[in-house]
C-alpha cells in the first residue's frame, strides 16, 4: 500500500496515510525519529533546504519524519493539501491567527468557544493589537454585520463550546469568499471521521489531537490543515504580498511556483511562527496520535452511539432539567447538525442538573466510572463542570453570553459498556 493514496477510503488512510514501510529498516510501523537534526549532504543540500528549494529534514523544531506521517495521514483524512503538527490544538490556533493577522488587523468569530480559545480572542490578541468581532454560530448573519476592511479571517468551531451549537458551516463559508476571506473551522468535537469541514468550504482545519484523533488521554498536540484553495494574493493580505523580513523578504503569495503558492498558509506558518517561536511536537507524540488515528473510524461510532443513549436517557430523567445533545431530534442544533453529521453527533452531551451548582457539583462527586477532568475526547468517560473550572476565569455576563449556565455538566462519553455508563449517571443523579 503506498501512502498518501487520494482515492483510498478514510478507514484505509486512517490506517496507512501518509506511511509506508521504511525504506532503510523495512520497519512496517512508522519509526520514532529521536533526533534533533538531520546531516547535509552538501553544502548546496543545506542551502537549497533553507532557500525551500528543495524540501528535506533540517531540524526537529521545523520538522520530522515521524510528524511529517502524522501531518501526511490527517491532510489525507481532511482531504486538505498539507499540514503542520505543532505541540497543541492552543498553539495550532494561536500560530494559524499570527500567521494571517497582525496589529492592526481584526478577526471575526463565533462567541462559544474553547474557554482558552476564548481568552486568545478576548484577551490575548488585543494585548498584541489584534481584535476580535463577536458572532453568533446558530446566525451566519452575524459573521457578516462583524466584517469591517480590517478583517482578515472567520472562525468557528463544529461543534462549539458550552452548549454544542452546530453553524451553518456552508453559509458561512459563503459569507467569506463573498468578503474574499479564509474561514478557519476548529473540527477537534467532530474529527475529520465525523464531519470534513474542507468539503464544506472552509479554508483551514484546525484539530487539537489530544481529544478525539489521539483518543486516548495520553498526549497534547494539534495540527493544522489547509485546503489549499485560499487566494492569498489579495494586497491586503500583507503578510503574504509584502516582502517577508521573517523569511528573506519572500512574498508567499507571488514568489513560489503554484504548487508551493497554493499552500502558502501552511508554508509560512511552519516557516515564520512555528520555525522562531518555537511550539514544535515531540516525534514520540506524534507517533501516539498515528496509533491513536488507526482506530478513529472504529471508535467515533462507539462515542456517538453511546452519547446518543446518555442524552436520551438524561433527556427523561426527573433529576435532570435540560439536555443539550445535537443529535436528539427536539435539540435547537439538531436541523442544522443533521444537514452535515451523517455519521453521528459526536461524543459530548451537556445538562443541567436540578438544583443548579450545588447538584452539579454534587453529581460530578458522586460519579465513579466517569472521572472527574478537565479533558474531553478520551476513550475514558470523563465529567467536568464548566462554570467552576474551564471558564471559571469568564464573568458571569461573559459566561452567559457564551449560553454557559451555572448549573451545567459537561459530560465527553466513553466507549465503555453503555449499560455502565448509564448505571454511574443513575447513581450519581441520585446522589445530586
Ligand atoms: C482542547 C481543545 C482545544 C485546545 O487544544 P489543546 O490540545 O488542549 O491545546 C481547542 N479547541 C477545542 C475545541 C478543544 O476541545
Amino acid at each position: 500500500m503506498a501512502d498518501n493514496q487520494k482515492d483510498a477510503g478514510f478507514a484505509t488512510n486512517a490506517v496507512h496515510g501518509g506511511q509506508s514501510p521504511d525504506p532503510t529498516t523495512l520497519s512496517r510501523a512508522a519509526p520514532i525519529y529521536r533526533t534533533s537534526s538531520f546531516v547535509f549532504k552538501s553544502a548546496e543540500h543545506a542551502a537549497n533546504l533553507f532557500a525551500l528549494k528543495e524540501f528535506g529534514n533540517i531540524y526537529s523544531r521545523l520538522g520530522n519524519p515521524t510528524n511529517e506521517v502524522l501531518e501526511n495521514r490527517v491532510t489525507a483524512l481532511e482531504g486538505g493539501a498539507a499540514s503542520v503538527a505543532v505541540s497543541s490544538g492552543t498553539s495550532a490556533i494561536f500560530y494559524t491567527i499570527i500567521t494571517i493577522a497582525k496589529a492592526g488587523d481584526e478577526i471575526v468569530s463565533a462567541a462559544g468557544l474553547y474557554g482558552g480559545t476564548y481568552t486568545m480572542f478576548d484577551a490575548i490578541l488585543p494585548d498584541m493589537g489584534i481584535e476580535t468581532r463577536w458572532a453568533d454560530a446558530r446566525d451566519p448573519a452575524s459573521f457578516e454585520q462583524a466584517i469591517t476592511d480590517k478583517t482578515k479571517l472567520l472562525y468557528l468551531e463544529t461543534i462549539g463550546n458550552p452548549v454544542l451549537d452546530f453553524a451553518d458551516v456552508a453559509a458561512v463559508s459563503k459569507i467569506a469568499k463573498k468578503h474574499k476571506l479564509p474561514l478557519v473551522v476548529d473540527g477537534t468535537f467532530t474529527t475529520p471521521y465525523l464531519f470534513r469541514a474542507i468539503e464544506h468550504g472552509a479554508d483551514i482545519v484546525i484539530n487539537s489531537l489530544t481529544k478525539w484523533m489521539g483518543g486516548h488521554g495520553t498526549a497534547i498536540g494539534g495540527i493544522v490543515t489547509d485546503a489549499g484553495t485560499f487566494d492569498w494574493t489579495d494586497p491586503k493580505f500583507v503578510q503574504f504580498t509584502r516582502p517577508d523580513k521573517n523569511y528573506h523578504g519572500l512574498r508567499w503569495a507571488l514568489d513560489l511556483p503554484p504548487e508551493l503558492a497554493k499552500i502558502a498558509f501552511a508554508l509560512r506558518f511552519r516557516t515564520v511562527p512555528l520555525r522562531n517561536l518555537g511550539a514544535c511536537l515531540s516525534p514520540d507524540n506524534a507517533w501516539l496520535f498515528l496509533q491513536g488515528l488507526e482506530t478513529l473510524h472504529v471508535r467515533m461510532p462507539r462515542h456517538c452511539e453511546n452519547a446518543l443513549a446518555a442524552a436520551r436517557f438524561l433527556k427523561d430523567h426527573p433529576k435532570v432539567s435540560w439536555v443539550r445533545y445535537p443529535g436528539l431530534e427536539s435539540d435547537p442544533s439538531y436541523a442544522t447538525a443533521s444537514k452535515y453529521l451523517k455519521k453521528g453527533f459526536g461524543g459530548m452531551v451537556v445538562f443541567g442538573v436540578k438544583g443548579g451548582r450545588e447538584a452539579g457539583q454534587k453529581f460530578i462527586e458522586s460519579l465513579s466510572l466517569f472521572s472527574h477532568l478537565a479533558n474531553v475526547g478520551d476513550a475514558k468517560s470523563l465529567a467536568l463542570h464548566p462554570a467552576s473550572t474551564s471558564h471559571s476565569q469568564l464573568s458571569d455576563e461573559q459566561q452567559k453570553e457564551g449560553g454557559l449556565s451555572p448549573d451545567l455538566v459537561r459530560l465527553s462519553i466513553g466507549i465503555e459498556s453503555i449499560e455502565d455508563i448509564l448505571a454511574d449517571l443513575e447513581g450519581a443523579l441520585g446522589k445530586a
